[in-house]
This record gives C-alpha cells, sequence and structure tokens, in this order.
C-alpha cells in the first residue's frame, strides 16, 4: 500500500475526451465489418460514455492477416534487431508516461477505480512492466550443445509466431501490459481482445504503439464479446498461441478450444480463493490493515484477493472486531475524489452477483458485522462487507465473490490450518502473517499456490513470476519465466567435416 502513495498526485481530468473506439488493425483504427456497435459504461453513474465497434469473427480473420503479414519471413519486424525491439517497448513506456493522466482518468471513468490507484498503481506498474520487457528484449538466448559424433548443435529462441491474447477488466492497462511485454520482447505478433466492459484505455494504447514506431500488424487489438470475439481467437487454425486471464469457467472453454482447432499454445491466468493466515504472534496492526487491503484492493476485484482469512484462536475477536473497524472506515463514492479508497463495481452484472453471494452467506448462517448493501442510488457500488464465523464448505467460502466481500475464519493447529487454506481447487496465492520465521518456511513449502506473501500482500512485481497451481492457471506471466510462454525452441544441427574438442 505504501507503494500506492497518493502522494502529490497531478489532478485526473474528470471528463476526458474519448478518441478512440475502433478496431486497431495495421496501426490504424477501423469500423468493424458487420457494422455493430457496443456501449460502455460509466460504473459510477450508469450512463454510457460512448459507442465502441464491436469486433468479431471477420474482423479476427482481417487481424490475423495483419499479424501474420507482420509476421512473415523478413519483414520488418523479423528483421529488427532484438535491441531495437527493447527500445520500441522503452518508447511505449515512455509514451504511457507522457499521457499518464489522461489514462489513469480514461481507466477511472471506464472501469470505476480510484484516480489515485489509476495513476498510482495501474499506469505505474504498466510502465515498469514494459520497461522490465524491454530490458529482456536482447537478453536471452540459446545454448552451444556437445553432440556425439561431427556436428555443431545449437539452440535458437525463436518467436512462437501469431498469438492471442484475451484480458479482462479488472485491471484494463496493466494486463495489456502483462501481455505485451514479453510477446513483443520476444518478437511475436499480438491480436489482443479487450474486455467489453473497459475497451477505452486499450485502444488508446494503440495509438501509442503506432507513435513509438512498431511496424504495422505486429499488435492488433479488437473490443468485443467473449462468446464472439474471443472465441473466434481461441478456435483460430492461424493463431499459434493464446495466453487468456479472466474466470475458470472461460479458461475451460479456452483450453477446449485450443484442443479441438490447432493445438495452439495455452497460458491461462484464472481465478483463486487465495487464504491468508494470521498467527497470534504477528504485528495485529499491521496484519489486519495488509488483509484488509489484501481484500478490498481495486474493490475486491482481484484474482489473488485473500478471501479467506484464517485467524489464530486467541486473536480472533480482536481481528475480527478491528476489521469490521477498518471497513466501516473505508472510503466509498466517487471514484474521481481523492480520499476515496472504493469506487463501483464494474457492472451491474458483477453488483448483483456479489449482492447474490452476500445473500448467501447470510443464509448460510456466516456472521455478517458490516455492509452487505448497495451505496447510492445510481452506479454499481457495494458497502465494505465482513464476514466472521465463515465456515469452509459455505458458498462464501468456496466461490471467487470479486467484491469488496471478506471471510474471516478461526483455526487452532498449524497442521489444520495448512490443510485447510490448502482444501480449494485454486492455488493463485496466500499469504501469511507470523514473526516466527520457522513457521513462515514452512508455510513457503506447504501451501499450494503460485505466490506466497510473507507479512505482506498484493506486493506485485514485473520481476517475480505470477501464476496459479491446480485451476488458477497455466504458465507463468512476469519475471524471466514469463518470456517462456512466448518462445519456442529450435535446435540446429550442422554436419562439420571435422570434429575436435
Ligand atoms: P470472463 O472470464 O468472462 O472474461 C474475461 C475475458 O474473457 C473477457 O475479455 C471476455 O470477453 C473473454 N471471454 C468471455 N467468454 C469467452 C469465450 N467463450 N471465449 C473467449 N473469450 C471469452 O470474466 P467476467 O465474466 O468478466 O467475470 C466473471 C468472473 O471471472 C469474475 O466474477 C471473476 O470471478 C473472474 N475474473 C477473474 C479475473 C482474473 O484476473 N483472474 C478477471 C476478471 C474476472
Amino acid at each position: 500500500p505504501a507503494a500506492y502513495s497518493t502522494a502529490a498526485s497531478p489532478q485526473p481530468i474528470t471528463n476526458p475526451d474519448i478518441h478512440y473506439t475502433g478496431i486497431f488493425i495495421n496501426n490504424e483504427y477501423h469500423k468493424s465489418e458487420s457494422g455493430k456497435q457496443f456501449e460502455t459504461i460509466n460504473p459510477s453513474t450508469g450512463e454510457v460514455i460512448t459507442m465502441v465497434e464491436e469486433g468479431d469473427k471477420a474482423d479476427v480473420e482481417k487481424a490475423v492477416k495483419a499479424a501474420s503479414e507482420a509476421f512473415a519471413l523478413n519483414s520488418p519486424w523479423r528483421q529488427m534487431d532484438a535491441s531495437q525491439r527493447g527500445r520500441l517497448l522503452n518508447r511505449l513506456a515512455d509514451l504511457i508516461e507522457r499521457d499518464r493522466v489522461y489514462l489513469a482518468s480514461l481507466e477511472t471513468l471506464d472501469n470505476g477505480k480510484p484516480y489515485t490507484n489509476s495513476l498510482n498503481a495501474d499506469v505505474e506498474l504498466t510502465v515498469a512492466n514494459l520497461r522490465y520487457f524491454a530490458g529482456w528484449a536482447d537478453k536471452f538466448s540459446g545454448q552451444t550443445i556437445q553432440t556425439d559424433g561431427p556436428h555443431f548443435a545449437y539452440t535458437r529462441l525463436e518467436p512462437v509466431g501469431v498469438c492471442g491474447q484475451i484480458i479482462p477488466w479488472n485491471f484494463p492497462l496493466l494486463m495489456q501490459a502483462w501481455k505485451l511485454g514479453p510477446a513483443l520482447a520476444t518478437g511475436n505478433t499480438v491480436i489482443m481482445k479487450l474486455a467489453e466492459q473497459t475497451p477505452l484505455t486499450g485502444l488508446y494504447v494503440g495509438k501509442l504503439i503506432a507513435e513509438a514506431g512498431f511496424p504495422p500488424g505486429v499488435v492488433n487489438i479488437i473490443p468485443g464479446f467473449g462468446p464472439t470475439a474471443g472465441a473466434a481467437i481461441a478456435e483460430h487454425m492461424k493463431i499459434d498461441k493464446v495466453a487468456f486471464t479472466g474466470s475458470t469457467e472461460v479458461g475451460h472453454i479456452i483450453q477446449k478450444s485450443a484442443g479441438a482447432s490447432n493445438l495452439k499454445r495455452v497460458t491461462l491466468e484464472l481465478g483463486g480463493k487465495s487464504p491468508n493466515i494470521v498467527f497470534k504472534d504477528a504485528d495485529l496492526e499491521d496484519a489486519v490493515e495488509q488483509s484488509h487491503f489484501g481484500l478490498f484492493f481495486n474493490q475486491g476485484q482481484c484474482c489473488c484477493a485473500g478471501s479467506r482469512i484464517f485467524v489464530e484462536e486467541g486473536v480472533y475477536d480482536e481481528f475480527v472486531e478491528r476489521s469490521v473497524e477498518r471497513a466501516k472506515k473505508r472510503i466509498v463514492g466517487n471514484p474521481f475524489d481523492e480520499n476515496t479508497e472504493q469506487g463501483p463495481q464494474v457492472d451491474e452484472e458483477q453488483q448483483n452477483k456479489i449482492l447474490q453471494l452476500i445473500e448467501s452467506g447470510k443464509r448460510e448462517g456466516a456472521k455478517m458485522l458490516t455492509g452487505g448493501t448497495k451505496v447510492g442510488d445510481k452506479g454499481y457500488f457495494v458497502s465494505p462487507t465482513v464476514f466472521a464465523d465463515v465456515k469452509d464448505n459455505m458458498k462464501i467460502a468456496t466461490e471467487e465473490i470479486f467484491g469488496p466481500v471478506q471471510q474471516i475464519f478461526k483455526f487452532k493447529t498449524i497442521d489444520e490450518v495448512i490443510k485447510r487454506a490448502n482444501d480449494t481447487k485454486y492455488g493463485l496465492a496466500a499469504a501469511v502473517f507470523t514473526k516466527d520465521l520457522d513457521k513462515a518456511n514452512l508455510f513457503a513449502q506447504g501451501l499450494r499456490a503460485g505466490t506466497v506473501w510473507i507479512n505482506c500482500y498484493d506486493v506485485l512485481n514485473a520481476q517475480t513470476p505470477f501464476g496459479g497451481f491446480k485451476m488458477s492457471g497455466q504458465g507463468r506471466e512476469n519475471s524471466e519465466y514469463g518470456l517462456r510462454n512466448y518462445l519456442e525452441v529450435k535446435a540446429v544441427i550442422t554436419k562439420l567435416p571435422v570434429k575436435n574438442s
């Protein structure tokens, strides 16, 4: 949280002009082939911001043609020095920085997240991610290999080719960067489908990609819906790889489509129900604040949200009491206000889903100590909600809520809590709060999750891998591991007249 400081933020543009609503192919904006458009809504008010071109199969086809031509042998992109790819990525990061107030404002308008977060978390991490992968562009390499016989063998790490990337609405700019950085650093071309709820910032970045100097067709960006444009990508015979972030439900569909079409490579970053374990020897004040942040950040719309908080008997009552106090203090409202901590949920569907899950929690006997309602008479706000005495088999304990709803459980022993923490189909993240090094290490080993935070939560860096065990995903994003998803390994073996050691 300290990293997302609100100090000296430049003022937002509360009514940003919308410049780009078309389908971005070959560095230009196009109308949809079908002539269809869709609305994008301001979740703070429920009003339409603008109409956006609705991409579908025919537009995906156009984008695949552009991306395939950009990837063709001897194309400018294929002939470009790796270091130059890095410079282009850095230039893109510069342009995002130049326009950061506009982009952060647009993100807040379209997604509803507080402007201070858009600016200090989303845009800042976006820039950091692009710069990190810019650095990698000329720093990965193959091997020379000692083979038997008079041969010279080496490996080339080559781009996979035309990559489909389907991103969600919870961090539109940042998820775009997580996908573009490694794909472009390694020389791939991209067809990206933006989430239908939040297309505006991703489309604006199209213009910056052209301005940075990426050749036409290297990045193509399609606003549109999942079952149409998204499915056309997952099923396409000429797309070599698909990377998806979103729900586990759709993750199944993506993997099936890849299997049924051309066995394209698949990476998935899916849902979670991440455990956060608080021992009585932890710094309680800090654990309460971090656990609050770990759940409520981004309106609770984080795949790695700490949504199952296990608290050791002995500090349980105090933890619950302080968490309720903290949630009651959370400032919900206009996301352009400097003091706002929580804006609206992204849309009415999410708001309704969250309210229904809250009802199920009450019905199943969990103790709701604050929140549980809509806030205001317009927009999709939900009050910060805390449930205590949650039991492991309740719906709110097993299903991803993706909203500002905190679940607190009680535990007694280490063995018991490791077992309960791991008793989930998910495995995205986990955390433990303790001052005991041995306990911390035991949990670092015992928790079945792609990230384990010790005495912190939601610390996400470009340098550290992120991804899921079990049904939370396949593959890792960020870090050196993130490059692997976008590289094929080719062995090249040459006959020699004679071989010497
Ligand atoms: P979703 O999985 O439906 O959407 C994510 C992306 O996939 C969007 O771009 C969407 O258009 C696309 N998509 C949807 N159906 C598709 C299909 N059949 N083929 C190809 N692409 C498709 O997520 P959602 O409906 O926006 O949210 C539902 C739930 O998903 C949330 O409540 C939350 O639990 C989870 N979610 C997780 C993340 C995450 O970061 N892991 C992000 C958003 C939502």
